[in-house]
This record gives structure tokens, sequence and C-alpha cells, in this order.
């Protein structure tokens, strides 16, 4: 059943990247895997075949791609074992508020870099006593002249080590409404005032960084506001449909590789005087889990139909990115027991892959959250 309609130029593209990811990736994942970090030049080799921001238009520098082209990138890196968030999120959840928010001059200065790799970009809104609850935070951002000065901290910021512009929600101490009080600006690597805290050590994702960062008198110029002072939180739920279509995606990706690695390992191991039993339990388990994957790709696959065709799908993009990445983490924990002890092992082929997924519960909003906004929808 093929709900969406890839062109011959997609399946081209497909191609292609599939192809860069065989030759230019997997070969160095394990090495950027023991040194907790994808090298900022693989940025620029991704950006000049065409990887990064594949839907940024050519005034942008750009290829002039859609939606599918960022679709296709994530799948083939995730279905050949580099779950990669780090490049995709900075194409498909981050860029996005810079080419939709930023005015005309800043989105020339900065969206060809973001292509080429010459920019990495990363989004600063959780701190340690602010995550579901954004409206809480506490960095403050304060006018001076043509200037803004931040103070604060935020926490687990994804390419917080990396970037070289970050987009900073910060909030007016000023404005008693806290969902119109915060902006959100750009800041560039260097800027004074702008400190990197510690790179967290943590259970998945090992080759990209989830950062601590830190503002002290940090002052960019005013001109540096995205979108409208004070609809940060505006343009940050505007937003959230497409980062959570994109966590989906790599959900239902991650379920695909880790079922395929399962079913080639037992039809290899099990039956009669080898290690695996070809037992019912088994048998069903994998059967079930099967058909929950296809569940989760043909609703997947409706969304992103709507998606690309400007539908509102908020309630149904909450559904699936509750559901999807629950389903991976069970269908994760028990393909892992298939495999018995060599489950636990770095050289499992779905080792990696089920810790890589583990947090896609987190963020983009908590699994709990999502229930929240569809209970809220349905009136209960
Ligand atoms: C790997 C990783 C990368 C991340 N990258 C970024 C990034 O790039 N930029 C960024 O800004 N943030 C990032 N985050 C942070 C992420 O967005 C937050 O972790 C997330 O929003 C949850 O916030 P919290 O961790 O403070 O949990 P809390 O909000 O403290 O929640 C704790 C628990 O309480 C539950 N809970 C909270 N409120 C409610 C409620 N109202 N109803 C029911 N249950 C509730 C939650 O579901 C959760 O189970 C990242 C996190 C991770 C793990």
């Amino acid at each position: 059943m093929e709900i969406l309609k890839f062109s011959e130029e997609h399946n081209k593209f497909r191609q292609h990247v599939r192809n860069f990811v065989k030759t230019k990736i997997m070969p160095d994942v394990e090495q950027w895997t023991k040194d907790k970090l994808m090298p900022k030049s693989m940025w620029k080799v991704m950006g000049e075949a065409g990887l990064l921001c594949p839907d940024m238009p050519i005034e942008y520098g750009g290829k002039g791609g859609d939606f599918l082209h960022s679709v296709i990138v994530s799948e083939e890196m995730i279905k050949s074992g580099f779950f990669g968030a780090a490049p995709t999120a900075h194409s498909d959840i981050f860029v996005p508020y810079i080419a939709a928010y930023a005015p005309e001059d800043l989105k020339q200065k900065y969206l060809p870099g973001c292509t080429s790799g010459d920019v990495i970009t990363a989004i600063a809104m959780t701190e340690p006593d602010a995550g579901s609850d954004l409206a809480s935070m506490k960095t403050t951002v304060e006018e001076d002249g043509d200037t803004v000065v931040f103070n604060g901290s935020k926490i687990f910021i994804s390419n917080g080590i990396v970037c070289d512009l970050l987009i900073l929600a910060a909030k007016d101490p000023l404005e008693d409404d806290p969902y119109k009080a915060i902006s959100l600006y750009l800041v560039e690597d260097g800027t004074p005032g702008f400190v990197r805290g510690a790179k967290l050590e943590k259970m998945g994702m090992h080759y990209q960084d989830t950062a601590e960062l830190f503002f002290t008198d940090c002052r960019v110029p005013m001109a540096n506001l995205i979108g409208d002072k004070g609809g940060g939180f505006k343009m940050l739920m505007d937003k959230l449909q497409q980062e959570r279509l994109v966590v989906s995606i790599w959900a239902v990706c991650a379920a695909e590789y880790i079922l395929e690695k399962t079913l080639e390992f037992y039809k290899e191991h099990a039956g009669p005087g080898k290690d695996v039993p070809k037992s019912q339990a088994n048998q069903f388990a994998l059967v079930e889990m099967a058909t929950e994957v296809k569940l989760a790709r043909i609703f997947l696959d409706s969304l992103l139909v709507d998606h690309i065709a400007g539908e509102n799908v908020v309630v149904e993009t909450s559904m699936e990115k509750f559901w999807a990445t629950d389903m991976v983490n069970r269908l994760a924990d028990r393909c892992l027991d298939i495999f018995g002890m060599g489950g636990s092992v770095d050289s499992c082929p779905i080792m990696k892959m089920s810790m890589d997924i583990k947090a896609s519960k987190i963020y983009a909003g908590t699994n709990e959250i999502m229930k929240t906004i569809i209970a809220k929808y349905m009136n209960l």
C-alpha cells in the first residue's frame, strides 16, 4: 500500500542518499560513537551532497526540494542503522524557524550556510526548571538601546556544543502574561556572554551532543529577533506539528529497522538444534510487532500527506508521536529478548538503535504531554 507519492526524481534522490550513507557515513559511525561526536567537517560533506535542508528554496542556496526529500534523508539514514538525529533535527526542526520567521536579511545571511553545513543550528528552550512547562522559563531578555541582553541558562540542548547559530527562547521580565513574554532571537557562536557548559553523558545518540548553555549579560543586536516580539510561544507551538512528525518518522523507521534485523536473526538462528526456540511465543510476538509497525507506518504516511498539503493535524500528530515512540520502545525490548545475551553487547545489530530511540518518548513534548493535548481537543 503506497500512500506517499514519490516522483522519479525523489527515487533518484533516495538512491543517492542511500549510497552516500553506505559509503560516507556508515564506515565512520563507530569512530564517531567512540569520540561521542560526529566531526563538524562531516556537516559540510553532508551539505555538499545535498543532505542538509533538502527542502530549502533555491534563492536561499538550497536545491528547492520538498518535505518528501527530508523524509527520504531520515528514512535512508535510520534504515541503514544510523539514527542521525543531529543533522535531520537541524534540517527539519531548527532551520524551519529561521526560514519561516526570520526577517529577509537574516534569511539571506544564514540560510545558505545552514544548507551547506557551514552553519550548524540548535534551539534552546528547555531550562532546569522549565521542560514541559515552557511558560515558566527564567532566562530573561532585556532591551538596551538597539541591543538586547540575555541572562539565564538552558539544558538538554541538541547540538549545543557544535552549533554556530542558536535560536534562543527568552522571556521579557516586564511582561506579566507568560504566554506573551517569550521571544526568539538568533545568537551566534562566539558572542560574549554565551558560554557552553557540560556535554551531557547520555544513554544513546552518542554521535551528537546534548549540552548545557549559559548566558551572562550576553548582548546581541535587537535586529536578531525572529518573528514578533512576544510571539515566541505561538511560534514554538506552530512548529511543533512538524517537529512531532519528524520524531514519528524517526520512531517508525527505527521500528522497521529493528524488526527487520530481528527477523533476519530469527530466521537464521531459530529452529531445532539452534540457539533460539522456534516457539509459537516468538512467532506470535514477531507477528504482533510486524502488525504494529505496519499500522504506525500507514498512520505516519497519511499524516505526512496531510502535513505536506498544509492541513492542521496537530491532534493526530500528537497521537502518532506518543503511540509510535511507545511502540518502538516496546518493540526494541521484545526484540532484544529474542537475541538473548547477544542483545546486551555492542555488536548486536539492534542494540545501538534501541538505545538511540529511547529518549524519543521525552523530547518534542513528552508522551504524557501529547495525551494532555489530545484530551483537551476531545473535550475530556
Ligand atoms: C535527547 C534529548 C534532546 C533534547 N533536545 C532539546 C533541544 O534541542 N532543545 C530544547 O530546548 N530541549 C531539548 N530537550 C529537552 C526536552 O524538550 C525536555 O526534556 C522535555 O520537554 C521534557 O522536559 P523535562 O525533561 O524537564 O521533564 P518534565 O517537564 O520535568 O517532566 C517530568 C515528567 O513529568 C511529566 N509531566 C510534566 N508535566 C506534565 C503534565 N502537565 N501532565 C502530565 N505529566 C506531566 C512528563 O511527561 C515527564 O514524565 C531534549 C531532551 C532530550 C532527552
